[in-house]
Formats: structure tokens, sequence, C-alpha cells
């Protein structure tokens, strides 16, 4: 019997009880591998004990306050050590609990900011086919995700989508990464000057691309040349670093090796490492300073913003992540793992891409390795290997709808900062007796 409304209502779930490290023990005493670190969230493992201690003391001396009276220390301390791990000019940190609800803040940010600048009639954003930013009503509109707006569709803002950057499926045979850039960022412009540049508030992408189409790093050059065609046009440009960034990427921000800095750039997922719902919206001088001249309060506001003990939680997993040098590591094992599944999978018939950046990797399944065809999406192929890699004591992430929102199955990869090169192993070998079982068992 259970008064929990599951994700999937009717399955059973095993029932998680403890954490060690980068494992997951559930209640019979299995352990897991936790390779996706849960959903990209928990990057120090489950038994990082001082951010445990941290939230600890928080509770016990001030848990919350409600941020309209007061502020506290521990808001203020992690703010400055956010802003401190990220490139200058991302100076303005507004927290908040979740990614979805932090996308939306950024919505409402660019289009006050433009209110505010004399430019009310920019309502519009632009954003990428197969593309995630969460799933409040706002932050679903700007999303490319088919499977999650379907039921929705009449209830979303008006949208407009362009292509992502998805060399694997979508560069031409004979084009050079010089001359895709070209024709993706030509395509922005010509959508904004279809839409009307006065009525275009921002270009919204996910630095890398995650959960939707598998991990997708854009090609070298192309968040420079999209930038350029933002500014031209008086675009903001938002980065949504949910999932890329907090370090994920082996850069604090997953943009630092694109060589940009947003207009706005949202933070969540690893930020509080699961041990509290924690996420930013990290601003520019420029837009905070338009605000402060204009009507000096942002339009926007949710009850739990600035939560000390969410904070707290935050400045301890920034801490962890300094003082263990833990970015240098991200790097290190993101490399082994990357070159150690290409290793693996080099003569798989159905492995047809490996990719992605730093400690976010993903695998992109094919039927047919040559004419890169998908697997018939009723085999459920994704599914099945969520299920083998469990019963081989291993979390990963997989998902469908990889190339198009129907067809495609991929395998997320994101293990804890604190992964170990034998835990890498231990990830590769179990991950590819879960995939040969899975595609065998749904033939
Ligand atoms: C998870 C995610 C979101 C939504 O964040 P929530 O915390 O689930 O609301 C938005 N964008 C990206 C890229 C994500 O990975």
């Amino acid at each position: 019997m259970t008064n929990v409304m599951r994700r999937l209502l009717g399955r059973e779930y095993p029932v998680a009880v403890g954490g060690d490290g980068p494992y997951v023990i559930d209640a019979a005493g299995r352990r897991y591998l936790d390779a996706a670190s849960g959903a990209g969230v928990s990057c120090l493992g489950h038994s990082a004990t001082r951010v445990a201690d941290a939230i600890a003391a928080q509770a016990h001396t001030m848990p919350y306050l409600y941020n309209a009276y007061f502020t506290t220390d521990a808001v203020e301390r992690f703010a400055e050590a956010l802003v401190a791990a990220t490139p200058a000019g991302l100076d303005w940190v507004y927290p908040g609990s979740g990614g979805s609800e932090s996308m939306d803040g950024a919505l409402k940010l660019a289009l006050q900011f433009h209110n505010e600048n004399g430019e009310p009639g920019r309502t519009r954003f632009i954003s990428r086919r197969q593309s995630y930013h969460g799933c409040t009503i706002g932050a679903l509109g700007v999303s490319g995700n088919l499977i999650r707006r379907s039921l929705f569709e009449g209830f979303l803002p008006p949208h407009h989508f362009v292509s992502p950057c998805y060399a694997y499926r979508e560069q031409g045979d004979g084009e050079s990464e010089a001359d895709y850039v070209r024709r993706l960022v030509n395509e922005l412009e010509q959508a904004i000057i279809e839409l009307g540049p006065e009525n275009v508030a921002g270009f919204v992408a996910e630095t890398v691309v995650g959960a939707t189409a598998g991990c997708i790093p854009p090609v070298p050059g192309y968040f420079q040349a999209i930038q350029a065609v933002c500014q031209k046009y008086g675009v903001l440009l938002i980065l949504d670093e949910i999932l890329a960034g907090a370090g994920r990427c082996g850069t604090y921000l997953a943009c630092e090796q694109d060589g940009i800095i947003p207009d706005i750039a949202v933070v969540a997922k690893g930020l509080g490492a699961g041990y509290q719902p924690l996420s930013a919206i990290l601003v520019s001088d420029r837009i905070v300073a338009t605000l402060a001249g204009g009507r000096g309060f942002f339009f926007h506001g949710h009850t739990y913003n600035g939560h000390a003990t969410a904070a707290a939680a935050g400045l301890a997993v920034l801490q962890e992540i300094t003082e263990q040098d833990l970015l240098a590591n991200v790097r290190r094992q993101g490399e082994l793992l990357r070159e150690a599944l290409t290793d693996k999978f080099n003569q798989h018939p159905h492995i047809g891409d490996v990719r992605g950046r730093g400690l976010l990797v993903g695998i992109e399944l094919v039927a047919d390795r040559e004419s890169k065809q998908t697997f018939a999406p009723e085999r459920m192929v994704w599914n099945a290997i969520q299920g083998t890699a469990m019963d081989n004591g291993l979390l990963c992430y997989p998902g469908f709808g990889t190339v198009d929102g129907t067809r495609g199955d991929h395998i997320l990869l994101a293990p804890p900062f604190i992964i170990t090169e034998a835990q890498v192993g231990e990830i590769v070998d179990k991950l590819a007796s879960a995939i040969d079982r899975a595609i065998a068992g749904t033939a």
C-alpha cells in the first residue's frame, strides 16, 4: 500500500535506504553504482557528511526567513562563493528551489529587462528543437521536447523553434564544421528577422543538450557565432545549464569552454547536489542595473527564494568542489569514461555515437551503424536497458525520442564528481552487458 502518487502509477519501486559514495543501497541490501547521479543531481555521491552537517547547523541556527524582510549570512556567503566560481560577467545570483522555477524566472527577467529598457514589444522567445527547459508552463513553452509538451500544447505560449546543433545526425555529408555553424546561425538570424527583432526577447539553449537528445555538445564556434547574432539584434542569450552547469562539464559553467558568457544562465541540479532543492539564476550586471534603474524590483518571486538551509548546503557543495579539486577529477574521469566507451563500443553494431563533455556523456543507440537507422520505438530498447542495468547493479539514465521526439534511443551517463578510475571501469563493463542483454531481450 502507498499514498504516494508515483511517477509511473502502479509500478513497484525499490526502497533506497542508504548511500556510500557513488553507490546507492536498497532495502534488500543491494548496491547500485549510480552512474547518472540520479538525474544529474548527486554530484558528491550519496554520503557527503560535510554537506549534511552544514545543513544541520543552519537548521539549528536559522532554517528559513522570508527574503522580503531579511537576508541571512548563509545566502550572502553562498551567492559570493557562486559568483567566485563562475566567470566574470555574471555577478548576480537569484536563488531558487528547482530548475523549472528558475528557468521561468529567467524568461520573466528577460521580459522585464526589455520592458524597463523601453522595448515592451519584445515578448517572444526562440529556442531549439529537441531541448528541455523545464515542466512549468513558461519553461515548457520554450522546450522543444515534443513528448513532454504533447498533452499541454493548447495551453502553451507561442513559440519558435530552430535546429539544435546535432552534428551526428544533422551536419551534412561533406559539410564542414564551419559551414554547419554558418547554416545554423543563418537559421537563427532568419527566425529573428521573421518574427521581427523588435518582438524577440531572447534565445534559449542548453549549452550541452541533456536528457532530450542524449548529451550533445555544440561544435566549436557555434555559441560564439550564435551570441554575435543575438547581440546584433538586441536579443538576450539565456543558457540553460541546469544539468550541464555547476561543474558537470569540467568547468563551473559549461559555456566557459565555448568562450562565451551569456546574459543569463540558470544552474540547478548539481548546485545543491541533491542535499537540498536549490537552483540559481545567474545574471549579468547590465540586466540588474536596468531593473534597478527602472521599477527597482523584479516582478517575480517565490516564497522559498533565498532559503537559508538550502543556501548553506549550496555553499558546502561549492567548498567541497574547491577543496577536493573536483573539477579536475571531472575532466580526467570524463575523458577516461568517453575513451573507455569509445574503445569498448568501437565495433559494436548498435552504438552509433559516444559524445559529451566532462562527466556528462551520451551514447546514441542505432539499429544499424552505417545508415544510423533507429530501433523501432515500440521495442523500447531504452527502457529495457534501464532494467538490465539495474539487474547489473548500475543506475544510468536512458531516454527515447533522441532524433525527433519519437525515434531514437540513448543513454545518459552523469556519474558523481568523486568517481574513481576503477569505478569508471565498473560503469563501462556493467553497461556493456546491460545493453547487449536489453537488445537481445527486445529482439
Ligand atoms: C532537469 C532540467 C530542467 C528542469 O529542472 P527541474 O529541477 O526538474 O525543474 C530544465 N532544463 C534542463 C536542461 C534540465 O536538465
